[in-house]
Order: C-alpha cells, then structure tokens, then sequence
C-alpha cells in the first residue's frame, strides 16, 4: 500500500468527501483514500503535513511550489491545516495510526467547529463536510 501523506485539512475533508472534487484524477485519488479509512477492518500509520499531499500531487490547482487554487489559496489551505493540527493536538510531520486520528477527530470536532477550522473553504457551504462529522460522532468506527 502507498504511504499515506496527508495535510492537515484533509484529515477533515476525509470525513465529508461525497464525491466531489477538482478533477476526475483528485476524486479517484481522494476516494481510494477515502475508502481506505473508512475501513473498519484496516489501521496504518498516516502522517500528517502542512503542504502538499498525496491528493495535492493529482490536484490540477497544484502549481510547481504552491497551491494555485485562487490568489492567496496557498496561505489559506496552510491556515486551514494549521488549524486542524492544532485542533486535534497533533505535530507537523508525524505519524499516527488512522484509528487515532479518526478517533481525535470524532471526541474533538463537532460539526459547527467547521465554520471556524475551514472557515473561508468552498466546499463548506455545500453542508457535506459537517454531514460527515455529524455521522462519524453518529457511529462506533475506528
Ligand atoms: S486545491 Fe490546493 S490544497 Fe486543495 S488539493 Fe488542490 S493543490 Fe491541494
């Protein structure tokens, strides 16, 4: 299996992910990842990031050294994954096993937290992202 690298703010994306997404290759890549932690039946270690990921590497935004979503996206998905990491007590550039992030991420977040940990994202509005953490409080998974 390929090492799994993912920014901070993707380990909340994760839980909201329905299917949308920038281009057919980001979506393919994000619901591999996707199905893999959703997964009760498998665990391994993820390390957290501030930059690019693996789903960034596919992501037709990702420019040679920042993300060129829209102007001054790059600051604001490093915003966003500061807060996320920040949020769920975590270091840059360490690993953990999914089962733990998945688990920090159901005690620590609630949905409203998303206002304020993406606030500013696009995909915000659409309600899925807090959907999804309203389900992951909603259900015993790993
Ligand atoms: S929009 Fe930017 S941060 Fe988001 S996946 Fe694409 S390159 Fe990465």
């Amino acid at each position: 299996m390929e090492k799994v690298v993912l920014r901070g703010h993707h380990l909340l994306c994760v839980h909201g992910f329905r299917g949308m997404g920038y281009s057919p290759a980001f979506v393919e890549k994000m619901r591999s990842v996707v199905e893999q932690i959703r997964d009760v039946d498998t665990d391994f270690p993820i390390q957290v990031i501030r930059g690019f990921d693996m789903t960034c590497q596919v992501c037709p935004h990702k420019g040679a050294v920042a993300c060129e979503a829209n102007e001054g996206s790059e600051e604001h998905v490093q915003t966003l994954d500061r807060n996320v990491i920040g949020h769920l007590g975590l270091q840059e550039n360490q690993s953990y096993q999914k089962s733990e992030l998945v688990a920090l991420t159901r005690e620590k977040v609630a949905p409203d937290d998303l206002d304020v940990l993406c606030a500013g994202c696009s995909w915000l509005p659409y309600g899925v992202c807090k959907e999804g953490i309203a389900q992951l409080r909603g259900k015993d998974i790993r």
